[in-house]
């Protein structure tokens, strides 16, 4: 019992429901061992004044290079349109201008800007592998273990989600700026993929860092390709990510090669199952809705990204009805504020529909507050396989505090104070947060943040001198 730590708030979120007069307890592993609201373990526990604790937020699909990117893209490039094809190029030229070292040094900016928001897990979405002349590194996960240890100096969890890209897109030429990404043959990306893992399992606890797979989307993987990827994925219980119908061009693509749109196509191939995630699916239709539901697939909204990038509006009340789970990811990391990905995944229904609460499952007043939240926590932790994503006995005590005076959710009471958060709660609520029963944010700040971020600005300084 020694090494037992307890924490008793003011609030504490649990069963989808605020309580008060409760103590968490964690045992010496950093799991959940019990909640009590016995008065002598409300005297031991360390006491968080004026908060309220809930569990870490789990972040399902990230590119933590493209944060190298942020506010470097927002300014026309041509006199034409801008689209997310022209951004691309410069997301390209990012990729390309980072050496290892950077790369872990952005992901390390990245990671720490997640857990200052209440972010315990993510998914990292790597698709960095080789040089940027698409030279293989002696080690060919290099650039994936170096992510993970970017990961581990932070302390956030990881599932590196080691991405297959194969071509540029179907009968398209190669284009120079994915040649980091390539791997020709599919037995490499198996092999590679499972020295990753080997890597893994030698150096990190297996709820702290592990391998999935992502083909990166129908456009950059072949059929072949991607059926063996998944087969075997699904053989070793792995979990697969993709890229689907972020954008009508890959729709266009997918059908005048197979006769069929991007999930209809997995659908067809039994690529869908409950291990899969489908990031983006923006532009589907009820059939394709239909075969996710089926398979018991979900769906990662990037709402933040989708915006930035002028993708469009991913119909989730329709996917919501049929049973689709949704979570969350912060995506290109122009922003990475899952909260806000919560509320704007509502938001663009009520522009779209002219009509407000339209993703609440019922009428209780904290219901869409509660099902927005639960896809930030429970559904993006199953999703990537991560450990938490609910403060329950038994998983990890990955959990943030918010500062109930926070001038951005003050009043909240214990009533509203769920929709005050996913509604309104600024980033400077979230002062304290614990992974694993650690605090790794204390009043706000990481122990490394002072170097994390005088490093990203070097990176950053040199980066962008050409512009
Ligand atoms: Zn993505």
């Amino acid at each position: 019992m020694n090494a037992e730590t307890g924490w008793l708030p003011d609030f504490l979120y649990r069963n989808g429901l605020f309580e008060t007069g409760i103590a968490m307890f964690a045992d010496e592993n950093g799991r959940i061992s019990r909640f009590s609201s016995a008065p002598q373990d409300l005297e031991t526990a360390q006491r968080l004044h004026r908060c309220a604790i809930l569990p870490g937020m789990v972040n399902a699909h990230s590119h933590s290079f493209q944060r190298a990117i942020r506010g470097r893209t927002e300014h026309r490039t041509n006199l034409g349109r801008d689209t997310f094809w022209t951004w691309r190029e410069a997301m390209y030229h990012a990729a390309n201008s980072l050496s290892p070292e950077d790369i872990r040094v952005v992901a390390r900016m990245a990671f720490l800007e997640m857990l200052s928001s209440g972010i315990t897990a993510v998914g990292e979405f790597h698709y960095l592998h080789h040089a940027p002349d698409g030279a293989f590194y002696e080690n060919p996960n290099l650039l994936g273990e170096l992510v993970m240890q970017a990961a581990r100096e932070t302390g956030i969890r990881i599932a590196l989600q080691r991405t297959a890209y194969v071509r540029a897109g179907w009968r398209m030429d190669p284009n120079p700026g994915q040649a980091r990404f390539i791997t020709p043959r599919v037995e490499d990306f198996i092999a590679d993929t499972e020295a990753l893992r080997t890597t893994a399992a030698r150096l990190y606890l297996s709820d702290s860092a592990w391998v999935t797979v992502a083909p990166h989307s129908v456009r950059a993987v072949p059929l072949d390709y991607l059926r063996e990827v998944a087969f075997w994925a699904r053989g070793e219980g792995m979990k697969v990510h993709m890229h689907v119908s972020e954008q009508p061009a890959e729709i266009e693509a997918c059908e005048a090669e197979y006769g069929a749109r991007p999930i209809e196509l997995l659908d067809r191939n039994e690529l869908l199952n409950d291990g899969f995630t489908g990031i983006h699916a923006i532009h589907i239709t009820p059939d394709e809705i239909e075969f996710l539901a089926k398979a018991g697939a979900r769906i990662c909204a990037c709402p933040t990204t989708e915006r930035n990038l002028g993708d469009g509006i991913g119909p989730a009340d329709l996917w919501t009805k049929k049973g689709v789970p949704t979570c969350y990811g912060s995506d290109s990391n122009m922003q990475i504020d899952l909260l806000e990905d919560a509320r704007q995944l509502e938001y663009h229904l009520r522009l779209k529909r002219i009509e407000r609460v339209v993703l609440a499952p019922d009428l209780n007043r904290e219901g869409l507050a509660a099902s927005l939240f639960a896809h930030a926590t429970q559904s993006g932790a199953e999703s990537i396989g991560a450990p938490g994503g609910a403060l329950e006995e038994g998983r990890p005590a990955d959990f943030f505090a918010v500062d109930l005076d926070d001038l951005s959710i003050a009043g909240a009471g214990q009533s509203a104070l769920l929709t005050n958060i996913v509604f309104s709660a600024a980033r400077s609520a979230v002062k304290d947060v614990w992974v694993a029963g650690k605090p790794l944010i204390a009043a706000g700040r990481h122990n490394l943040q002072e170097e994390i971020v005088r490093q990203f600005d070097d990176v950053q300084r040199r980066l962008w001198t050409w512009q």
